[in-house]
């Protein structure tokens, strides 16, 4: 069998996968199992920061893992401990909780506001609002923190304690937290996988103070955002939020799975001894690779990142067959004439990876992606669009 066939026959049937075998890539290009090389627009659904097989990432990858590749979470190990003490610094954040996944890291969160509402609030204080057309993750808590109904319908019943508003909308956090207290409110700076859609600002700034004025916790799922990819080390600070937990997972490690959850001033100390764990939680070899990124995530290349996204902006800004532009730094919709899945197939065939989110297509590019091969995929992209 070859190996799509192979993968067809055993890999359980939940990913609609393109005709596209990888077999390896550099930095901002990947080959295929026929040899044709593509420039990648999508960083792994932006989790390959700093593009694929990069060297400096791969240097303290295989430097820790010639040390030690797993110790449990029984035992201290330097890049844990680095890693933590690097976000806290850098986020002004207190506490981090380490584990593998985006969804994990939207666990832990959710766990901690329950405890810190049951313990401040009451124990009939535990329900968190989202917005309607967040994506929070696939287990069975995270999916019942997603507004979108449409991924909740087979899998009833979900976990209790969440309740969906629209955004703009603050009279319907006074509605939700009258109907039942609030515990927290979660959000996404930009809906990713909703569509690249960006939290009004005015809604923002009245969405920090309604949690502040009713003693709200105010969690960020930094999860596709976070790690350089708006052109701010996490969305937040675009902002100006103080959030009291953020989660992140995707881009830290640059391709390996590790997921943070950062805790503030009122969650510093909720969780204690045996409240939550995790075996591969904070991997050594995940932690090294998440140092590593995020020490080259500095001021240079956090501006280079919002230069790329405004000459994403300028070329695609009216261009034939664009309807809009949504998003910040290199996380951009495209909402096009044309159907996005469309779209993203004839750009395939023209070697570039592109992704899509809801009806738009969208760019992930890896944060040092060359100027050369981001203007070659907007203009194939343009090309496309224009037929
Ligand atoms: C991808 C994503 C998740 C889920 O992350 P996984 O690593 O797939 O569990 C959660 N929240 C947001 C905003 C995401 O984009």
């Amino acid at each position: 069998m070859s190996i799509r066939e192979l993968d067809q026959t055993y890999v359980a049937n939940t990913y609609k996968r393109f005709p596209v075998e990888i077999v390896s890539g550099k930095g901002s290009l990947v080959w295929d199992s026929d040899g044709r090389e593509y420039i990648d627009m999508g960083s792994g659904i932006a989790v390959t920061s700093f593009g694929v097989a990069d060297e400096e990432w791969q240097r303290a990858v295989i430097e820790q893992i010639g040390k030690v590749q797993h110790t449990s979470n029984l035992y201290y190990t330097e890049p844990c401990a680095k890693l933590a003490e690097m976000l806290c610094t850098r986020t002004g954040m207190k506490k981090v909780f380490f584990s593998n996944s985006g969804a994990e890291a939207n666990e832990c969160m959710i766990k901690a506001a329950r405890k810190w509402a049951a313990e401040n609030k009451g124990a009939d204080c535990f329900t968190i609002a989202t917005l309607t057309g967040s994506f929070h993750g696939r287990t069975l808590t995270t999916l019942a923190a997603t507004g979108q109904a449409h991924y909740h319908e087979l899998f009833q019943p979900l976990t209790p304690g969440f309740v969906s508003v629209d955004a703009g909308k603050i009279e319907q956090l006074d509605e939700a937290n009258a109907k039942t207290s609030l515990a927290a409110v979660m959000i996404e700076c930009i809906q990713g996988e909703g569509g690249v859609v960006p939290l009004d600002p005015a809604y923002a700034k009245a969405l920090a103070d309604w949690t502040k004025a009713h003693d709200v916790l105010l969690l960020i799922d930094e999860v596709q955002t976070g790690n350089g990819r708006t052109g701010a080390l996490y969305a937040y600070m675009n902002y100006g939020f103080t959030p009291d937990a953020v989660s992140t997972a995707k881009g830290l490690a640059g391709g390996l799975p590790l997921g943070a959850t950062l805790l503030g001033e009122r969650l510093e100390h909720v969780l204690g001894y045996g409240d939550h764990g995790s075996t591969f939680g904070g991997n050594p070899v995940s932690c090294a690779a998440a140092l590593s990124v995020l020490s080259r995530i500095d001021d240079d290349l956090l501006a280079d990142v919002r230069r790329k996204s405004q000459w994403v902006y300028d070329a695609l800004n009216g261009a034939p067959g664009v309807e809009s532009v949504s998003g910040m730094g290199l996380m951009i919709g495209v909402k096009c004439t044309k159907p996005a899945a469309e779209v993203v197939t004839a750009c395939i065939g023209r070697g570039v990876l592109f992704l899509t989110a809801k009806d738009k297509v969208r760019l992930l590019p890896a944060l040092n992606i060359p100027d050369e091969a981001l203007m070659k995929a907007v203009n194939t992209l343009k090309e496309v669009l224009a037929e």
